[in-house]
């Protein structure tokens, strides 16, 4: 259990945190365009793959694929909670850090972003089951053996298929335990004038994964003739 750190707080320790500054104090930067390069803190190597963007707050690793934001590299680089981490940070750059009444279970961004990864990697497995189990699959199965996909190269990329209606995955994820707001947060769901509905309908679905092979989002293809032909998970807290 640990406290849980107010919203604002957060906001306002990020804002006054300089990740080029804190990461310096890792491995000497370099100034190069407009980002910063260096040796990498996490892998051991003799010429720089490790870069460091000041305007957008990220940093990434072209050689172990390291990368995030200030946030995660404190977490990594000194093996801390995400509140501990906002923690560290408020004090050195003298920031207040007000915690919420009471003190709850940390349920931070490291549990959310848990919860999303999992919803999203069921999402994907529900929707590889649609496509090759169900019957309002056989057009797509179809379409995939005249494009030349077998099952097998299909399986590789985890490609599945929506389902063509309004609420297919918001129903069975809500059977599993997850929120409208979980959906909403994987891009899975759109919420329009207080309706909620299936971002994807009958569209073939490819996982978009991040380095460590995590669904992050999906792109739809649709199978019918209709625009946006491609649709893509929009940005998400992922
Ligand atoms: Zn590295």
């Amino acid at each position: 259990m640990s406290p849980f750190i107010k919203d604002s707080s957060v906001q306002a320790v990020l804002e006054a945190a300089n990740i080029v500054d804190v990461i310096s104090g890792y491995t000497s930067l370099r100034k190069r365009g407009v980002t910063y390069s260096g040796l990498c803190p996490f892998h051991q190597e003799k010429t720089p793959s490790f870069s460091v963007s000041a305007d957008k707050g990220l940093y990434y690793c072209f050689g172990c694929g390291e990368g995030g934001d200030l946030v995660r590299f404190l977490e990594k680089a000194e093996n801390l909670t995400v509140s501990e981490v906002i923690k560290h940070l408020g004090e050195r750059y003298g920031v207040s850090v007000e915690f919420e009444e009471g003190a709850g279970p940390d349920t931070g961004r490291k549990d959310r972003d848990t919860r999303l990864f999992q919803l999203l990697d069921k999402a994907a497995v529900f929707y590889q089951r649609f496509l090759w189990e169900s019957q309002s699959g056989s057009a797509a199965r179809e379409y995939l053996e005249k494009r030349g996909l077998g099952r097998e190269v299909c399986n590789l990329f985890r490609v599945g298929l929506s389902p063509d209606e309004w609420r297919g995955l918001q129903r069975r994820a809500a059977k599993e335990g997850f929120s409208d707001r979980e959906l909403e947060d994987a891009g899975l769901l759109v919420r329009q004038g207080g309706k909620t509905y299936d971002r994807f309908r009958g569209r073939l679905m490819f996982p978009l994964v991040d380095h460590r092979g995590r669904v992050v989002g999906f792109g739809g293809r649709t199978l019918k003739d209709e625009s946006p032909k491609y649709l893509n998970s929009p940005e998400g807290p992922l």
